[in-house]
């Protein structure tokens, strides 16, 4: 075993913090990580001027007269903070195919889509052919890190439930997909070298085929054949995971027949995964058998560990929007461990949990100097500093301890100051790097899975639905929501109290309208929540609750009974607080849900063909 010293040129402890590693291959990519946290400053500015040195050229950092500088002063004073609607002109141009040095020297590879949308779009982040190796090397850190915690990683297998999406072109011929589906489909990752300690169950045809019921029908199929070998159980998010558990609740009688018989259902067409999977499958009853007994009870409590019980952790992030499934997440896991182990978004890849079996309350991710050039800007206990001038934002080598930040990030594919809207907060250094709890994405409402709907969009959608109550002289009078988890997949509730206009002939709308409003809510959320409802099913249909007339008055006496002031009371237009949810529960008269999927093609962004 290696005992690790940092690989520092300058004047830094020869100890680390991080364990021994457990082979030769780990203790370099740990010295690694010693290396950029001992140096995060010198690295930082090195990254800068090399981002500054490629794309001096561009049009974007001679608009902004840099002249070739590369140093951080310069920098800051002439290059402003930006959001994604500030770019979407250069970005319109690239899609539609200018390849002249618009944001980027290298060229743009391809467009990553992201799950944050933009006027109800999934934001098109350029990125060039060299990130992916960039986000290779975070990837590369992951295990060397998790196999100083978890011994005998290289002696099974990990069953991760991995999915592809759809992809399209821009009109200018660029792929545009997410991050993920990028990164499964190159051949960093297919045609990636044998190493012990990443040996996954799921064939790769698998992973990489679009229709989802037969990725995951075979993924589960492959992850039962060889339950014994199963170390790790994971999905990229927690309501991944979730998903497989659901589906195996719905599948199970099959996946057991399939294994019983050793010959692969019909249902999977795909003639790539059937080769894989004839090579795998063969009749075994007593595994078939196995997984009736355990799945026929309808007993689903630790189920993870049951069929699976050389489970040591369930890989999966459950931080941000994900803490919601953490209670689900134990149940199933019957109190296995989660690990969250990176930080990362379409945009850049920023960082990694260097203590994954922490506990999910205290994950921090220690954001990596060398795979952007990161700045932040104060926000006072997640809420935005207010005042006159403007902000000045911090290095990540001098962000304070305990303060709250909005992550803004400039990136060798040419994003400069981008304000990324996730809010972090420090909890310590590992090093002189900072480490951050992930507190919130700004702006987000409601999310189930990846989709984040905002209070402006929940506002013009519950605008939109109640437009179809106007024929029976009904208006709603107040609404709040919740993202409701408690059944996998989760759908969110919207909480309506109506006023129905007697005087003027109202009539108590019936039941057909009140579907119809959900539908047409439904209709008006953003692609990804749509993609979600109708391509993958991780979100099942939009429940409206009406509530009896004075629910929402209860609410603000509540609200007011625990300190609020009445001049600055304002209905919460989503809730969490679980006394608050029971309240508006207990006093539902009618329930009504979404009876069909809302419109969604692959193909509805003006950037896209
Ligand atoms: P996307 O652009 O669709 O790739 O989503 C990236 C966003 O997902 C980030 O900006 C975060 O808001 C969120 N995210 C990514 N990793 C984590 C994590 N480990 N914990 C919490 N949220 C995360």
């Amino acid at each position: 075993m290696a005992v690790l010293k940092a690989a520092s040129t300058t004047a830094a402890p020869a100890t680390t913090k991080l364990g021994p590693a457990a082979c030769e291959k780990d203790a370099e990519k740990l010295a690694f990580i010693e290396e950029m946290t001992v140096n995060v400053d010198e690295v930082q500015e090195r990254v800068l001027a090399e981002i500054l040195t490629q794309n001096a050229e561009t049009e974007y950092l001679r608009r902004y007269e840099l002249r070739g500088a590369t140093d951080r002063s310069t920098f800051k004073s002439k290059i402003p903070m930006v959001t994604y609607d500030d770019l979407q002109p250069e970005i319109q141009r690239i899609a539609n195919g200018d390849r002249s040095a618009i944001l980027s020297g290298h060229p743009i590879s391809e467009f990553l889509t992201s799950s944050g949308t933009s006027a109800g779009e999934r934001k098109l982040m350029p990125t060039i052919q060299a990130e992916l190796d960039r986000r290779q090397l975070l990837y590369s850190l992951l295990m060397p890190v998790m196999n100083q915690y978890v011994p005998g990683l290289d002696k099974g297998k990990a069953l991760y439930f991995l999915f592809v999406k759809s992809e399209s072109r821009t009109p200018g011929g660029l792929p545009a997909r997410p991050v993920l589906t990028s990164y499964y489909k190159s051949d960093h990752f297919r045609s990636r070298p044998f190493d012990p300690y990443n040996v996954y169950t799921s064939p790769t045809a698998s992973i990489l085929c679009v229709d989802a019921f037969q990725s995951m029908y075979t993924q589960m199929l492959c992850g039962l054949i060889d339950r014994l070998a199963v170390l790790r159980v994971g999905a990229v998010f927690a309501s991944g995971l979730l998903r497989a558990i659901r589906f195996l609740q719905l599948h199970w009688r099959d996946l057991a027949a399939d294994i019983f018989a050793g010959v692969l259902t019909p249902k999977v067409t795909d003639p790539g995964i059937r080769e894989v999977v004839a090579e795998l499958l063969r009749p075994d009853p007593s595994i078939a058998e196995f997984i009736e007994a355990e799945c026929a009870g309808g007993d689903w409590a630790g189920i993870v560990k049951r069929i699976w019980p050389n489970t040591k952790y369930l890989d999966v992030i459950v931080t941000g929007a994900m803490a919601q499934y953490i209670p689900t997440l134990e149940y199933y896991g019957g109190g296995l461990p989660m690990t969250c182990t990176m930080y990362a978004s379409s945009e850049c890849y920023f960082g990694l949990n260097l203590r994954p079996m922490c506990k999910p309350s205290e994950v921090s991710y220690t954001i990596m100097p060398m795979m952007g050039y990161f700045e932040f800007l104060p926000h006072e206990d997640g809420f935005a500093v207010a005042g006159g001038a403007p902000p000045q934002l911090v290095d990540l080598a001098d962000v304070e301890v305990g303060k709250h930040y909005e992550l803004v990030v400039t990136t060798y594919a040419g994003l400069c100051r981008y304000r990324v809207g996730d809010i972090l907060q420090v909890t310590g250094f590992h090093n002189a790097a900072p480490e951050f709890r992930f507190v919130r994405r700004k702006n987000v409402l409601l999310s189930i899975e990846s989709d984040k709907t905002d209070e402006a969009e929940l506002q013009s959608a519950v605008e939109r639905a109640a437009a179809l109550l106007r024929p029976w002289r009904t208006t709603v009078v107040e609404y709040t929501s919740q993202a409701d988890t408690k059944v996998i997949p989760g759908h969110y509730v919207i909480y309506w109290e109506l006023l129905v206009k007697e005087g003027e002939g109202g009539q108590w709308p019936p039941a057909e309208t009140l579907q119809a409003c959900c539908l047409e809510m439904e209709e008006a959320m953003n692609t990804v929540y749509r993609q979600s409802r109708v391509a993958d099913g991780s979100i099942g249909p939009l429940e409206i609750r009406v509530v009896g007339g004075g629910t929402f008055e209860e609410l603000m006496d509540y609200a007011l009974s625990r300190g609020a002031s009445i001049n600055q009371y304002k209905v919460p237009r989503c809730v969490t607080f679980p006394p608050i949810i029971d309240l508006l529960d207990s006093r539902v008269v009618e329930a009504h849900f979404s009876q069909s999927c809302p419109n969604w093609a692959p193909i509805n962004n003006k950037l896209i063909n």
